[in-house]
């Protein structure tokens, strides 16, 4: 598997988040990115980083151009206020109640993060725009035709919508991924297995019809993103239809979460996608410190060939999962999975071929 990585994403150090009103130190670390990366290493997987800057062509595509001037310039824009703290963290929320696009940096955090779990500091954006580079270098790749390649992708992204970062994601590298392949794929569908609902790609994509958005994940009645995720949401308007949320009882295991997935496989098969794009979130481990589903490390591997089973060219694109001492044999499991079935499908069809050859001219 071709991984693709930038050290550019230890910029970023988020200092903490509030839980239930407390303060707490954020577990989204640059210490993950690096045991994911050693474990892929260690797995004999080919490392990359991006051979360029794509620019804000890919980020734009996504994204709206209000939001992404805020992300670039807002922490400058922040530390000039008298007595700032040194991470841009919102403490008024004009969002959704039909105000006009504020003017001031306070206002405009406000406006464009929906929690306090994406705190915007100096490295930040550099961090982003990296990760943002991995996802679209992977999508590259596959477009060339390469049958998969993973994006580690540090900060995560399936939380941030159109203009605005929520839950430690600020460019949505799952929609870049996705919207990147629709330059060489007409269908494009997007699969989320991260513990935690994938609102933000599928506030992206609620209107459109040409990118299935699915989300296997934690019902958000009692846990985070807590609006969205829930089996209603179904698309709107030409994307009636074009998106599944699949929310699972606290503490579901392999078996379980497998029934989902198959259900979720049928609407993929159904929308006969030319491209995948799965957010791959290892935080559904039933090690995870969120302690939200509890799949096990061998489960990752039995998702992964349900996955690899579509046949699909396909970006993985890393989102959750925080330190705990399984994290890196899960990804392990879940790329040995993957490729293994991959590989397998591919030999399988091969031989079929071959033998209808074989077939055809009497052999
Ligand atoms: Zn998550």
């Amino acid at each position: 598997m071709k991984v693709v990585h930038s050290p550019e994403h230890s910029r970023h150090v988020p200092r903490f988040f509030l839980v239930n009103g407390t303060r707490q130190e954020s577990p989204e670390v640059p210490a993950r990115a690096e045991a994911l990366l050693k474990a892929a290493e260690d797995d004999g997987h080919e490392t990359q980083v991006p051979e360029q800057d794509f620019g804000r062509g890919p980020l734009a595509a996504v994204h709206t151009a209000e939001y992404l001037q805020f992300l670039e310039h807002i922490h400058a824009r922040w530390r000039r206020i008298e007595g700032a703290s040194d991470e841009v963290v919102p403490n008024v929320h004009p969002n959704g109640r039909g105000a006009g696009y504020p003017a001031s940096a306070v206002g405009q955090a406000g406006y464009h993060m929906a929690d306090t779990a994406c705190p915007i500091n100096e490295g930040t954006w550099a961090a982003a725009r990296a990760s943002a580079n991995c996802a679209v270098q992977a999508a590259e790749l596959v477009l060339s035709g390469g049958p998969a390649a993973y994006a580690l992708c540090r900060p995560p992204g399936h939380h941030a919508f159109a203009d605005m970062a929520g839950g430690f994601c600020f460019l949505n590298n799952t929609a870049i991924a996705a919207q990147h392949l629709r330059l060489g794929f007409d269908r494009v569908a997007v699969v989320d297995v991260d513990l935690h609902h994938g609102n933000g790609t599928q506030g992206i994509f609620y209107r459109r019809a040409d990118v299935l958005t699915v989300s296997l994940h934690a019902d958000p009645e009692r846990f985070y993103p807590v609006p969205w995720g829930y089996a209603a949401e179904r698309g709107e308007g030409p994307g009636e239809g074009a998106n599944l949320n699949l929310p699972l009882p606290r503490g579901t295991g392999d078996d379980d979460f497998l029934d989902a997935l198959a259900i979720a496989m049928k609407r993929v098969e159904a929308f006969a996608p030319d491209g995948l794009v799965v957010a791959l979130g290892l935080d559904a481990h039933e090690g995870d410190p969120f302690k939200g589903l509890a799949i096990t490390t061998e489960g990752f591997g039995r998702i992964a060939g349900v996955l690899a089973g579509l046949d699909l060219p396909t970006v993985l694109v890393q989102e959750g999962g925080y330190l705990n001492e399984a994290l890196g044999a899960n990804l392990q499991a879940f790329l040995r999975g993957f490729e293994g079935l991959q590989g397998d499908e591919a030999e399988a069809q091969e031989e079929t071929r071959e033998e209808a050859s074989q077939r055809s001219l009497g052999l």
